[in-house]
């Protein structure tokens, strides 16, 4: 449910940047005052959380090459039509589907709740010991370097916080790879958020189905079974999962908007659009896409013609590892057109920003203000 009314102000600094950005050609020439109307304006009739809010609820999770994230694809490029735009187009590309089955995880006959990681295999029915090492770095296999040979892996997700301050931080599947590498069957991760939630993820890292089934459960569920393992040892555990995986079609939808002056100078735009399948990624990135599609939305109706041209990328197969946007700059790179890009502006988050960065290699296309 989005209940804010207001953009946040980072999002209307970036509309207003890419306001600025497209019409610079007109700031030059002494006409600015049409890309601060614009700015001004989309504040005042922004529909950036209406779109969320519609987006999030009428489709919700929006995995890439499964019908939701088809769906969501479908939205966008319905709505850059509805808003105006001619030139509204799809950049399929194939990718590795993978869409969730069931899961049942169970130790010495109990069953806790679990989620298997994206990219995990299709069919597993594994029954083993389950064994924990701690984070599962490097370190924690010094000891015993055949601890989780033949067994099932439980390993905390984030650091312990017992841990020496030295331990390194690692991402999941470097520890899975760890954990793989030293023999083990399948793998489950303790999410280190408290409470029983579960969390979702791209299990290997890349758009790729790992070796051995692997599963998230709850911190506290998690804890308590580390306890139990740490005075006993070993316990036994099973895995039986069902997911669908195979070769599925994704689209980056692509709306471009012609320069007047200057159409062969480009500006991107772009969020990911597509999300994981256990939330509704209204965060990560629905914030991000609807912000795009707002701010292209205020193009149209606001009937801007910039002297640049402006393309609005919604990327897909992103959280699977950037599969849309590689798909998008190679297929540039083999048109030869990506010299055509004077600047990106990339949107991830956006109510929740880590910072602001602009890339771009246009000497003579410097934002207002700067030298
Ligand atoms: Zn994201």
């Amino acid at each position: 449910m989005i209940t804010r009314k207001k953009l946040p102000l980072q999002c209307r600094l970036a509309l207003f940047l890419a306001a600025t950005i497209a019409s610079i050609g007109h700031a030059a020439s002494g006409s600015s005052t049409r890309s601060l109307d614009l700015g001004l304006a989309t504040q005042k009739d922004s529909q950036a959380y209406a779109l969320l809010n519609e987006l999030t609820s009428r489709i919700g999770p929006r995995m890439s090459a499964t019908e939701k994230g088809a769906e969501a694809e479908s939205f966008v490029y319905e709505k850059l039509r509805q808003f105006g735009f001619r030139n509204v187009r799809y950049e399929p590309f194939q990718m590795a589907s993978w869409k969730r089955g069931s899961i049942d995880v169970t130790v010495e006959g109990r069953s806790i709740p679990a989620a298997a990681m994206v990219y995990t295999p299709a069919h597993a029915d594994l029954s083993a010991e389950i064994v924990e090492v701690g984070n599962g770095t490097a370190a924690d296999y010094a000891q015993d370097y055949d601890k989780v040979r033949d067994r099932i892996a439980l390993v905390y997700m984030g650091t312990l916080p017992e841990s020496p301050s030295a331990t390194p931080y690692l991402p999941r599947w470097e520890k899975l790879a760890l954990a793989i590498g030293h023999g083990a069957r399948g793998v489950i991760f303790i999410n280190p958020v408290a409470g029983n939630r579960l969390v979702t993820g791209n299990a290997g890292g890349s758009a790729n189905v790992v070796a051995v089934p692997v599963a998230v459960i709850g911190h506290d569920d998690g804890l308590r079974l580390r306890e139990e393992l740490q005075g006993k040892g070993a316990l036994h555990a099973t895995m039986r999962l069902d997911n669908t995986v195979g070769v599925g079609t994704a689209r980056n939808v692509i709306a471009t908007l012609p320069g007047t002056r200057k159409p062969g100078q480009i500006i991107v735009l772009g969020a990911h659009l597509d999300s994981l399948d256990l939330a509704t990624g209204a965060v990560d990135n629905g914030s991000g896409a609807m912000w795009v599609l707002d701010v292209a939305r205020a193009f149209a109706v606001h009937r801007v013609h910039p002297e640049r041209t402006i393309q609005f990328v919604f990327f897909m197969g992103e959280e699977e590892g950037l599969l849309g946007s590689y798909t998008h700059v190679r297929r540039a790179m083999r048109a030869n057109t990506m010299g055509q890009v004077w600047y990106m502006i990339n949107t991830d988050m956006s109510v929740n920003p880590k910072g602001l960065k602009l890339w771009g290699g246009a000497p003579d296309l410097a934002l207002p203000g700067s030298k």
